[in-house]
C-alpha cells in the first residue's frame, strides 16, 4: 500500500501498489462522484478532510511569503563564506566554525 494524492481533492490516500500509475482518488471523493450518501463516518472524515485541507493551504501560503521574503541562494552563501573565511578573521574558532557551517549549508543548495 502506498499513498497518492487524490484527483479530485488533493489529499493524499492509500492505494495498492498495483494501481500506483493510474489516477486515484480517496473513498469520499469516489462516492460523491458515484452520487452514494455519505454515511456518519463519511461525514467525520469529510470534517477532518476540510480541516487538513484548510491547514495544508494556509503552510503553503506561509512556505510562499517565505520564499518571497528573500531565501538563501548558492550567491548569498558564497559571499558569506568569503566575508567570514577564517583568513580574514585570523583562523579564529568562530571564523572556521562558521565557514564549515555555511560550506555544509552550501552543499545543499542547487
Ligand atoms: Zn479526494
Amino acid at each position: 500500500m502506498i499513498f497518492r494524492s487524490c484527483r479530485r481533492c488533493g489529499l493524499p490516500h492509500p492505494v495498492e501498489a498495483r494501481w500506483a500509475s493510474r489516477p486515484s482518488q480517496c473513498l469520499r471523493c469516489w462516492k460523491l462522484s458515484k452520487g452514494y450518501d455519505l454515511t456518519k463516518a463519511d461525514q467525520a472524515m469529510e470534517a477532518v478532510h476540510g480541516y487538513y485541507t484548510d491547514k495544508i493551504k494556509t503552510i503553503e501560503a506561509r512556505l510562499d511569503a517565505v520564499e518571497r521574503s528573500g531565501s538563501v541562494d548558492r550567491a548569498r552563501v558564497d559571499q558569506l563564506i568569503k566575508l567570514c573565511h577564517p583568513d580574514r578573521h585570523r583562523n579564529t574558532p568562530a571564523s572556521n566554525d562558521a565557514t564549515a557551517w555555511l560550506l555544509r549549508m552550501r552543499e545543499t543548495l542547487n
